[in-house]
């Protein structure tokens, strides 16, 4: 086995990319780190769709709200280098902030309309925060292939308008969401649960998989009925709450007056105690 490089500096990953990327197809997955199976399936696809594979870990400070969970947002480097380099990864790229946003830093990215709906109104600078990174990540690592998983939905959307948008060659894959064995979508957030609140979520998952089915059966159901069948899965007490239950356009991420088949997804964030956690199903 080969041995996975660790480069922090974006001008040292930039110099190894450039040569690179002449003879290989490079693929990249970038991630926060503390590593679970879903980021682990990302790179598995990687590995099969490229010839060589960089992932970053970067919690980055500028996707987080003032009052968000920067300072204690799970972080693990030693475990994650392990896991990846079982993994056969070729380059794990590890910036610090201060090579990132470099004092005086000031340039953002923003993809208008699409940052402005679900997530975004309750978190209004993050998907700003997400598409700044992520525009300086591909300019730094250069791939050809990018992924990034449908657990995320309205970020994959947006990277996509971006990709668009920008002109950027670069090809986005995207991998179905990972779930627990109980259907609990894997989150590096999870880790904030109590046994008794990972329960409780799970309601996420059985809501999302009862309209589903609902939406799938011999009668057609309405979007109000599809908001109230998830409504109705999750559990009574006053430490749920929903900060929002959408049926979108998959691509457009514009609402959906009726469910059409393989068009609409159905996206939800809830508030489980302090922990604010998303999940979504193609319906
Ligand atoms: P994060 O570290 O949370 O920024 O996630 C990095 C990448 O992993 C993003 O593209 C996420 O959409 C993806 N990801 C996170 N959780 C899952 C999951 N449960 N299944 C599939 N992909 C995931």
């Amino acid at each position: 086995m080969k041995k996975m490089q660790v480069i922090k500096s974006p001008h040292q990953m930039q110099k190894l990319i450039l040569k690179i990327r002449k003879k290989k197809r490079i693929g990249f997955v970038p991630t926060m780190g503390f590593l679970h199976e879903g980021h682990l399936e990302l790179i598995r696809c990687a590995k099969k769709k490229s010839d060589f594979v960089v992932v970053s870990i970067f919690v980055n400070p500028k996707q987080f709200g003032p009052n968000e969970d920067f300072k204690k947002y799970p972080r693990d480097t030693k475990s994650d280098l392990q896991k990846l380099k079982k993994l056969d990864v070729d380059v794990v790229f590890l910036p610090t902030h201060e090579t990132m946003y470099p004092v005086g830093f000031q340039t953002s990215i923003q993809v208008t309309a699409l940052s402005k709906i679900l997530c975004g109104t309750c978190r209004p600078e993050h998907f700003s925060g997400v598409t700044t990174v992520v525009m300086k990540l591909f300019q730094i690592v250069q791939p050809h292939l990018a992924f990034f998983g449908q657990k995320d939905f309205q970020q994959l959307v947006i990277i996509k308008k971006m990709v668009e948008d920008l002109h950027l060659p670069i090809k986005i894959h995207c991998i179905p969401i990972v779930r627990e064995q109980d259907g609990l979508a894997l989150s590096s957030r999870n880790a904030y649960l109590s046994p008794k609140e990972h329960q409780w979520a799970l309601g996420l998952y059985l809501g999302l998989n009862q309209v589903r089915q609902s939406s799938r059966g011999r009668h057609k159901i309405s979007v109000r009925q599809a908001l109230r069948i998830f409504c109705s899965m999750l559990p009574k007490t006053r430490s749920i709450k929903i900060d929002y239950v959408s049926c979108v356009d998959k691509d457009t991420l514009a609402p959906m007056k009726t469910i059409i088949k393989n068009k609409t997804v159905m996206a939800v964030a809830v508030w489980i105690g302090k922990t604010r956690l998303i999940d979504n199903i193609h319906l």
